[in-house]
């Protein structure tokens, strides 16, 4: 015995320490993982896939009215959300069954409890000390909530998906995913919603066009998107419902206040400091290219080390940890050409640079763009419109972002994600046939911007 009880301890059984207690156990490691809450962590719980499934609700709506335009008589469309809510409340729990049997399948020793690092090498939880040759920590994070007076009033994405009831006004503040994701969700429900965003422009990270259009074509569709809007504090009125006083004295009657305005590292309470561990200064834990802490056996990997916030980065995190650690390849994940979307309505979907970070890093860039109205939106009525943009190296010719705001843009960014990975240039998009009559054949067949 080489004196430990595992080759790994992962704390954590979200998205990336499931898939690093899973993949490590398949290459024969000894494995334990433990997890306060219910397996899965945000994503299945409260985050992508609740979300995701809301959408799938919301797109509904949309469905109902263009119908009409095809021949079907109106429908008497009522929607119940306690239908929806209990609904997806029964998948999660599916999907933390599967998430729980594959972990058993691989011999991983599932522990339920609060995990705390007592040395670098050993783990107290579920009234045991593991000893452990690794140990990930892989907590994730935690919404923000504004210091303002009235806080208490706010609720986050994590009480959204079990609200009793739809709220009829909606109010959100931020402006980056989850308030413009729900945003539109809460509309295609039937609640009336305001985005409040402190900034001129939500989306502050992504390309300027693509904010734009995202922007133009929510209130086309009858969302209010309040910018330049900073809010002070929350009040409840005597009959119970809320409202948000801004700044300028601005008042945003609603009955319900969610705030999304990021996240916080889940490093409270661990012991890390104390066994030597760093954290920045946003309380994430500091790691080199290989997820390897300021401790050498202290690993972290996904939204406790701060970065970009997605399910596949932590995955993908988690499998190159394996590998260096289990599989004798030192392995790491570039941040270049991460795709992501936004499932906004209408959707977002966007893939390396924005026109103003390659303008920045490049220089010369030459800027592909066209917006138009999809063929089914001819006959629906549908007032919706596509916006497709590729930003080009001019000296070059390699595509170095491609962005798209419209129906399943995720769907079409993630092909576009290959060719860019893969270096394609605008001459290899011209060359490549379309599929018609398809929106995305509009991304090889796109004319240069005039600016
Ligand atoms: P984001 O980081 O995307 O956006 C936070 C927003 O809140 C920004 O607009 C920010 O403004 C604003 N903000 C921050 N602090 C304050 C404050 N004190 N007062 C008012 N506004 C504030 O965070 P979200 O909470 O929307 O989402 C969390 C993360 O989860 C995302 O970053 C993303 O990585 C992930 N996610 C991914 C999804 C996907 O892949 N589709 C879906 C949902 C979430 P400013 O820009 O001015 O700083």
């Amino acid at each position: 015995m080489d004196g430990f009880d595992v080759d790994l301890f992962v704390i954590g059984a979200g998205s990336g320490g499931v898939r690093a207690a899973r993949t490590a156990a398949a290459l024969g490691a000894r494995v334990a993982i433990a997890e306060t809450g219910r397996i899965g962590g945000t994503c299945v719980n409260v985050g992508c896939i609740p979300k995701k499934l809301f959408v799938y609700a919301a797109d509904c709506a949309g469905e109902f009215r263009d119908a009409v335009g095809f021949g079907w008589q109106p429908a008497e469309a009522a929607f119940d959300w306690a239908t929806l809510r209990d609904a997806v409340a029964r998948e999660i729990t599916r999907l933390n069954g599967i998430y729980r049997s594959l972990l058993e399948a691989r011999g991983v020793a599932l522990v339920e409890g609060r995990a705390r690092l007592l040395d670098p090498h050993t783990v107290a939880v579920g009234g045991r000390n593991w000893r452990a040759r690794h140990i990930l920590v892989a907590t994730g994070a935690w919404p923000r909530v504004p210091e303002i007076p009235g806080r208490e009033h706010l609720i986050t994405s994590n009480e959204f998906f079990s609200l009793p009831a739809r709220p009829r006004r909606a109010l959100l503040i931020g402006g980056g995913y989850i308030a413009v994701e729900l945003a539109g969700v809460l509309h295609a429900l039937g609640t009336e919603t305001t985005l409040l965003y402190r900034g001129p422009l939500f989306l502050r990270h992504f390309d300027q066009d693509l904010r734009r259009v995202l922007a133009e074509e929510m209130r086309a569709l009858g969302m209010r998107l309040e910018f330049d809007t900073d809010v002070e504090r929350i009040e409840r009125a005597a009959d119970g419902s809320l409202e948000v006083v801004t700044h300028d004295g601005r008042r945003f009657p609603g009955d319900a206040v969610l705030a999304a305005t990021g996240r916080h590292p889940l490093t409270q309470d661990l012991g890390l400091e104390d066994c030597g561990v760093r954290l920045d200064a946003n309380g994430a834990i500091e790691v080199d290219h290989h997820y390897r802490s300021t401790v050498p056996s202290i690993h972290a990997l996904g939204d406790v080390i701060g970065g970009p916030e997605l399910t596949p980065l932590a995955t993908a995190q988690a499998m190159a940890l394996v590998s260096t650690l289990f599989g004798g390849e030192a392995r790491s994940v570039g941040l270049q050409n991460l795709p992501t979307a936004i499932f906004s309505r209408p959707e977002v979907a966007t893939v390396g640079l924005s026109e103003e970070r390659a303008r920045a890093s490049v220089g010369a860039v030459r800027v592909f763009e066209t917006r138009f109205r999809p063929l089914r939106n001819t006959l629906s009525g549908n007032p919706g419109r596509v916006y497709m943009k590729l930003v080009v190296d001019a000296e070059t010719d390699r595509v170095l972002g491609a962005h798209m705001v419209g129906p399943e843009a995720g769907e079409i960014i993630q092909g576009l994600a290959v060719a860019l990975q893969a270096g394609a240039t605008k001459r290899v998009f011209d060359a490549t046939i379309g599929i018609h009559p398809t929106a995305a054949e509009e991304f090889v067949t796109m004319r240069e911007a005039v600016r």
